[in-house]
C-alpha cells in the first residue's frame, strides 16, 4: 500500500491524494518564438527509473500541492515536502500579463 505523509495532515492513503506529473520541468518564456518549447514542456513526457520528484495534491483533505520524491523502480516515497519549499530546478511558468502591444501587426 503506498502511504504518503502529508505535511499538514498525516499519513494517509495514496488514494486521497492526486497526481500531477513531473516537478523537475521548467517552462520557458511566454515570448511567441518559444511555441515549439511550450509544445514541448506541455506533450512531452519523461518516463524516469529511480527517484524522482513529482507533484502532487492531497485532494481528499487539506488539498495542499506536495512535492513526493518517489522511487518509480520501488514505489518507495523517500520525502515529502510543500511544493512551495521544492528545492530543484522546477518553476512555475511566468505570470500572464497579457497580449504584447504590437505596431500594425493587423492593420
Ligand atoms: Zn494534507
Amino acid at each position: 500500500m503506498l502511504r504518503i505523509n502529508c505535511p499538514y495532515c498525516g499519513v494517509r492513503d495514496h488514494e486521497e491524494f492526486s497526481y500531477f506529473g513531473d516537478a523537475t520541468k521548467t517552462y520557458p518564456g511566454l515570448e511567441k518564438e518559444n511555441h515549439a518549447a511550450w509544445v514541448d514542456a506541455v506533450y512531452t513526457r519523461n518516463n524516469p527509473k529511480g527517484e524522482h520528484f513529482e507533484f502532487w495534491q492531497h485532494t481528499l483533505a487539506c488539498r495542499r500541492w506536495l512535492v513526493v520524491k518517489r522511487n518509480t523502480i520501488t514505489h518507495d516515497i523517500l520525502e515529502v515536502m510543500p511544493a512551495r519549499n521544492r528545492p530543484i530546478g522546477a518553476t512555475q511558468p511566468a505570470p500572464y500579463n497579457g497580449p504584447k502591444a504590437s505596431k500594425g501587426a493587423n492593420t
